[in-house]
């Protein structure tokens, strides 16, 4: 048996023919650019997520970059990170001019740790970007309480995190201006490229929306320096279709999740994931911990199961940031998830027959 990593064939095809629908209706229309599709996403996505306004954008680097940009961060900026997390986080940091400053995550949930981020705040820290590391919430309720003490705004990054929630609120709707990814792999995906910025500040709504046409809120009329980072309506209409179904693609996700954690309670060293009291999980990746990841996944792969590393190097040891002069060992927890963490195989439409083989095959590996 095989078994992919993750596999969109069986998630798309049910749709196909409500995507030839959503393409006849844009072609007919003529109009592939901020239109009506864009718009009606924006308001069933916000509608989702509780949320008084939704931008869509490019795709998720870029809703984190414009979202910066919103709140003014800029040259001489700090923004605090986790040390963990995907490089796009950083690199929108480095795309308005300011500096990442990591923050280790919590080693058995992957986020940040609420409680190491107040050491790392200076003068100059404007933001910080909690991100929902692999599906699930981070725990906000501190965040909150320091972004309020020292006036910084947070940014969630909710590019893993399509529906789960921190206390019973939408990831999404917490921070003052927050960004998701619709990249086809994500929970919530496009058919291509995508993003979208939520916010409950009509205000920096507003201002985003002219940030991501050139800075214009009327044609050839540019009161501010801007981008071209916007939602195609082709795209949007896709997405509508597939917003539609996430709750219950979500649902399958904690299904399978759940039989993982049971099955592999007490095999070998896994380390299980574990959820923070007051988050919930959309496991976007299902991620364990063991000393023989490197042997594991080998020997999972040669029995035709793929796995995945999230992330095989950390931030701060990327040669793109050699420039930050950060060393092995600078943050060992994030270097310890690193060496040890292994993405399963799971996706909405896996069957149980597949997950009996990675199971029973990571049984037999720690025999
Ligand atoms: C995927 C991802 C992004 C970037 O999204 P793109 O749409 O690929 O640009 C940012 N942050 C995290 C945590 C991600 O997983």
């Amino acid at each position: 048996m095989k078994v992919p990593f993750l596999n969109l064939e069986r998630l798309h095809k049910p749709l196909n023919d409500e995507f030839s629908r959503a393409l006849d209706q844009v072609l007919s229309s003529n109009w592939f650019v901020l239109g009506e599709q864009c718009g009606a996403f924006e308001s069933q996505f916000s509608k989702f997520l509780k949320v008084a306004n939704c931008i869509g954008v490019s795709n998720g680097l870029d809703a984190l970059t414009i979202s910066l940009k919103a709140l003014d961060i800029g040259t001489g900026d700090e923004v605090i990170v986790p040390s963990n997390t995907y490089i796009a986080t950083c690199l929108a940091v480095s795309n308005v001019g300011a500096t990442p400053v990591f923050v280790e995550p919590n080693h058995a949930t992957f986020n940040i740790d609420p409680k190491l981020i107040e050491q790392s705040i200076t003068n100059r820290t404007k933001a910080i970007i909690p991100v929902h590391l692999f599906g699930q919430a981070v725990e906000m309720t501190e965040i909150e309480q320091l972004a309020d003490k020292y006036a910084i705004s947070i940014i969630e990054d909710c590019a893993q995190s399509h529906g789960a929630t921190w206390l019973g609120k939408q990831t999404g709707s917490i921070g003052d201006c927050n960004a998701f990814s619709f990249y086809p792999g994500k929970n919530l995906g496009a058919l291509g490229d995508g993003g979208a910025v939520t916010t409950n500040s009509i205000e920096i709504a507003d201002k985003i929306k002219i940030l991501r046409n050139y800075g214009s809120e009327v044609k050839y009329y540019n009161s501010i320096k801007g981008f071209n980072m916007r939602l195609d309506e082709l795209q949007a209409s896709f997405l509508s279709v597939k917003l539609k179904s996430l709750n219950v693609w979500t649902e399958n996700r904690r299904v399978l999740a759940n039989r993982y954690n049971a099955e592999l309670n007490n095999v070998g060293d896994i380390v299980l994931p574990s959820i923070a009291t007051g988050a919930s999980h959309v496991y976007h990746l299902y991620v364990i911990k063991t000393k023989f990841r490197d042997a594991l996944s080998q020997f999972l792969n040669m029995q035709g199961i793929l796995t995945m590393i999230h992330y095989p190097i950390p931030p701060h040891l990327q040669k793109a940031y050699s420039e930050l002069g950060f060393a092995k060992g600078d943050f060992p927890i994030a270097e310890e998830i690193a060496n040890t963490a292994l993405s399963l195989p799971l996706w909405p439409h896996m069957n149980t027959e597949e997950q009996s083989y990675v199971i029973d095959t990571i049984k037999t590996f720690f025999q």
